[in-house]
C-alpha cells in the first residue's frame, strides 16, 4: 500500500532550519542535538528520505510556507524569513519553489507532480514487480502554498499555476489580506474573492485549512474547484477554532471534499498540553479522528492523512506509535482494528487523495 501526506512544510524547514531531507530523520536528529532553537521551534525532526521510502510515502503535498511579521514577533524565532508586504511573501515563496525544483532535478528520488502524466510516471515507480524496484522509487511532490500572500495579485494565479502551483490555502493562522485565519477572525475578502475567482479558472484545489470559521463557510458557499482540508481534525474531539466545526465539515463534505488528519497529540486529545507525555496519546486517536469523518460522511471517501510532520511539533508531540514518518502504517493497522475493511482503509491512506489529483491535475 502507498501513502500520500496532504501537507508537509519541507523546503521552509530546509531554508528556515537548515534541515537537509535527503539525510535520514535519525541522522538529521543527530545533528541537531542541543540546537535549543531548532528543537523549540519544530521539536524532534520525523521526516527524511529513508524514512518516506521505508514508509512508502510515495506522494506529498509539499508547502510554500510564508509567516508574516506581525504574527513572528510575537514569539522567538528569526525575523529574517518573516514578510510584511506581498512582495517580500512573494520572494520567500518562489525561494521554497526553487528549492523542490533543484529537488527534483538533483535528486532522481524526487519529482514534481504538477500533471496527471507526473502523477502516474511516479505511482509506476511503486509497482513492485521490477526486479530493481526499490532503487527506483520516487517521492512526488506536489506545490501547496499556504497562506497566499504570496500571490501579489489574484490575475498572478495564472503564472503560478504555469510554475506548478496546484493547491492554494488563502490564510494561515495570522491571516492574509486575502481571508482571516484560525487566530485572526475575519471574512473571506474583497480581495480573496477574486483570488478565488482566479483560482477556478485552473481548477486550483481549494485548500480551507487554517480560514477562519467566516472565511472558511464563505469560500465553500463560492468554490465550485476541488476542496480539501489539508490538515485539519474535528473540533468536536478538540475545541479551538484551529480544528473544524460540524458545520465546516459538512459543507466541506457537501463538495465532495476530502480533510487531511494531523497527528498531533494536541489536535486530537484536549488535555494534552505541548511538553505532555507522548505516550499518553495511541495511534488509536488518529483514527478515531478519522473515524469522526467517516461517520458523518457515511463513507471512506473523504478523509486522509495530512500529518503536518515537523511543521513546528516533532516526534515528542505525535501518538506513542509514531516515531517517524516511517510509521504512518501503524495508522492503517488502527484501522483495521477498528474494523475498517482494506479498502476503506487503501482510500484513507491513499486513494482518496488520487482521487483528488486525478479530478484536479491537467
Ligand atoms: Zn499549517
Amino acid at each position: 500500500m502507498l501513502i500520500v501526506d496532504a501537507h508537509e512544510d519541507i523546503a521552509y524547514n530546509v531554508i528556515v532550519h537548515g534541515r537537509d531531507y535527503t539525510l535520514s530523520a535519525q541522522e538529521t536528529r543527530a545533528r541537531e542535538a542541543g540546537d535549543a532553537r531548532t528543537l523549540a521551534e519544530t521539536g524532534t525532526c520525523m521526516l527524511g528520505l529513508p524514512e518516506w521510502l521505508a514508509g512508502r510515502v510515495g506522494i506529498i503535498f509539499g508547502t510554500l510556507f510564508t509567516m508574516p511579521a506581525h504574527y513572528k514577533s510575537s514569539g522567538e524565532g528569526a525575523q529574517e524569513f518573516t514578510y510584511t508586504t506581498p512582495r517580500e511573501a512573494y520572494a520567500q515563496a518562489m525561494q521554497q519553489f526553487d528549492l523542490y525544483a533543484r529537488l527534483a532535478d538533483e535528486n532522481p528520488r524526487f519529482a514534481l507532480v504538477r500533471t496527471e502524466r507526473e502523477l502516474n510516471a511516479v505511482l509506476a515507480t511503486w509497482k513492485d514487480d521490477a526486479p530493481d524496484a526499490e532503487r527506483k522509487r520516487q517521492i512526488g511532490l506536489v506545490m501547496l502554498m499556504e497562506g497566499a500572500d504570496p500571490i501579489v495579485k489574484p490575475r498572478d494565479v495564472e503564472r503560478w499555476y504555469e510554475r506548478g502551483l496546484r493547491i492554494v490555502g488563502p490564510a494561515w493562522l495570522a491571516g492574509t489580506r486575502y481571508a482571516g485565519g484560525n487566530a485572526a477572525p475575519g471574512p473571506l475578502t474583497d480581495e480573496g474573492m477574486r483570488l478565488l475567482r482566479a483560482m477556478l479558472d485552473f481548477n486550483l484545489v481549494l485548500d480551507v485549512s487554517h480560514l477562519s470559521d467566516q472565511a472558511c463557510l464563505q469560500a465553500l458557499d463560492r468554490y465550485d474547484g476541488p476542496v480539501i482540508a489539508s490538515h485539519s481534525n474535528p473540533r468536536s474531539l478538540v475545541p479551538g477554532p484551529r480544528q473544524l466545526s460540524n458545520d465546516m465539515l459538512k459543507a466541506l463534505l457537501a463538495h465532495d471534499g476530502i480533510v487531511g488528519i494531523v497527528p498531533m497529540n494536541s489536535m486530537l486529545r484536549s488535555d494534552w498540553r505541548r511538553g505532555g507525555r507522548k505516550d499518553a496519546v495511541g495511534v488509536d486517536a488518529v483514527a478515531a479522528a478519522i473515524d469522526f469523518v467517516c461517520q458523518m460522511a457515511g463513507d471512506a471517501r473523504h478523509v486522509g492523512l495530512g500529518t503536518d510532520m515537523d511543521g513546528g511539533f516533532g516526534a515528542e508531540s505525535t501518538p506513542a506509535e509514531l516515531d517517524t514518518v516511517a510509521d504512518l502504517g501503524k495508522v492503517a493497522d488502527a484501522l483495521k482494528a477498528r474494523g475498517y475493511a482494506r479498502v476503506d482503509v487503501e482510500a484513507i491512506l491513499s486513494d482518496n487523495w488520487l482521487r483528488l489529483l486525478r479530478r484536479s491535475l491537467p
